[in-house]
């Protein structure tokens, strides 16, 4: 009875910690500030983005393929934007990347880097309501291939400078637009070129901004409010080949045990065995930034997420794939192959495992947990384009702080956090080059339009094109003056 007593009182006594915990936690007051916009015109800017979209940049499969068509692009920005290319110096990358340096007044300060990607990914025409790459403005939005992914970033950054340059802006700080052309491959003809050349130049970055979080819904964490998401980092990605041989033969007498056979089981085994879930460093800070601002029970949990840790894991692995994806590295079976007909035993079955991998983990130890679970039955090799997770940039340095206020500036009254961005940008390979990476799209998006990106009909939202030039705008100003 006395050790039920202690028990119980241990029990409470926790329990009221953390309820006092959670009301003590407070965050700071979210700045309501009226944000005076500079003055954008938005029919002018979406006419950029259409004209952008026109120019079918889809990243090229081969990278010796020869084309025209990113030096058609380039020509059109440098056609449209005269104010900035009129003073840039132009530097041309493994033929098809390119730098642009807008030189600053004072030597003294690092430069900044703008990071964007010219190609997209392709588009059949089908199930689209206009031709993929026609570019056309259609009750408030620019419909096409790259409207969001990421030409309406270009733009936006570009159109931001002009405006400032043409009303007699002079930039302090240094700002390169490096500008790769096979993210939605690699980037490592692109972008990992570009930050090679550089290197070599000696070239050290203030900071670097990409492609990546957004302004989305904070509903998902039980916020009543927008959620400004900052990527730091980004998961490593691996294909993992998983092949297995046995004799082939004639399907009429088969073995007991099939090639094919013996991969499902194996396969089977790696989505029963999912890796651990665990808090990275980055998905941390994402909560201790949003938990003050949560409603009472979602607080409780994210406020005592160290005592809670097992019981929060298990709820986000299970609430939704998104937060799955949070905290764990994932393991997707995506592709099998097994004989070329019907009839036939083949002599080799293959599948591939899609793996993002969480902060923290390698490409390596993934490689090893996965020759576990398959044992002697398959043979596991990691394809060509893995890649570790990427370094956690620096979130406690005056370009975070930049970036956060420009957010706050322009999108006042919304939550800012950092985030483990899930997917994969050209940013990562510019992490030798400063450490102070972040991925941030300045677009509010709805979910329905966030889903097109790579998908059918996609289309950026103009009013939101407005606004992130504005942000840029903002952030040369906060940054190079
Ligand atoms: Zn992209």
């Amino acid at each position: 009875m006395i050790v039920l007593y202690c028990i119980l009182g241990v029990l409470g006594s926790l329990l009221l910690f953390m309820i006092i915990r959670t009301i003590l936690t407070k965050g700071a007051p979210i700045e309501k500030t009226v944000f005076v916009p500079y003055g954008v015109d938005k029919d002018s800017v979406a006419t950029h983005l259409s004209e952008a979209v026109k120019f079918k940049t889809v990243t090229l499969q081969n990278p010796l393929d020869e084309t025209e068509i990113f030096y058609q692009y380039q020509e059109y920005l440098e056609r449209t934007y005269t104010h900035v290319f009129s003073i840039a110096k132009k530097k041309l990358v493994n033929r098809y990347s390119v730098i642009y340096v807008v030189e600053g007044s004072d030597s003294s300060l690092l430069p900044a880097a703008i990071l964007a990607h010219q190609d997209v990914v392709p588009a059949p025409e089908e199930g689209w309501i206009v031709p993929p790459f026609s570019g056309a403005i259609m009750d408030g939005y620019v419909y096409g291939r790259g409207s969001q992914d990421m030409k309406s970033q270009m733009i936006a950054a570009l159109e931001a400078l002009d405006i400032l340059l043409k009303d007699g802006f002079t930039p302090k700080r240094t700002i390169y637009f490096c500008f790769g052309h096979d993210e939605e491959l690699r980037g490592t003809e692109g972008a990992l070129q570009i930050s090679k050349y550089l290197q070599e130049q000696g070239v050290r970055f203030e900071f670097a901004l990409d492609e990546g979080g957004t302004i989305l819904n904070g509903k998902m964490l039980g916020i009543d409010n927008k959620i400004a998401l900052i990527g730091i980092c980004e998961k490593g990605y691996a294909d993992f080949v998983i092949e297995v041989e046995k004799p082939g033969g004639h399907a009429s007498s088969p073995t007991r045990r099939t090639a094919v056979g013996i991969l499902a089981e194996a396969i089977y085994d790696i989505e029963m065995c999912p890796r651990s879930t665990y808090f990275a460093q980055p998905t941390k800070d994402l909560f201790k930034a949003v938990a003050p601002y949560m409603k009472p029970i979602f607080k409780f949990l994210f406020v005592n997420r160290d005592i809670l840790s097992p019981l929060l894991r298990l709820v986000l692995s299970k609430a939704d794939p998104l937060t799955n994806s949070l905290v764990r590295t994932t393991m997707a079976p995506t592709q099998a192959r097994g004989a070329d007909a019907p009839n036939v035993l083949p002599s080799k079955a293959v599948a591939n495992v899609n793996c993002r991998i969480n902060t923290g983990e390698t490409v390596v130890q993934i490689k090893k947990y996965i020759e576990k679970i398959v044992g002697d039955r398959a043979n596991v090799r990691v394809d060509v384009g893995s890649v570790d997770p990427s370094p956690v940039s620096n979130i406690k340095c005056a370009a975070y702080d930049v970036l956060t206020k420009t957010i706050s500036e322009v999108y006042g009254g919304y939550v800012t956090a950092p985030f483990l961005f899930i997917a994969a940008t050209d940013s990562k390979h510019y992490y030798p080059l400063t450490n102070n990476v972040y991925r941030f799209t300045p677009f509010e998006k709805t979910e329905d339009d966030a889903s097109r990106i790579h998908g059918i009909n996609e289309r950026q939202d103009i009013n939101a094109l407005a606004m992130g030039v504005e942000f840029y705008i903002r952030l040369y100003k906060n940054l190079c003056s």
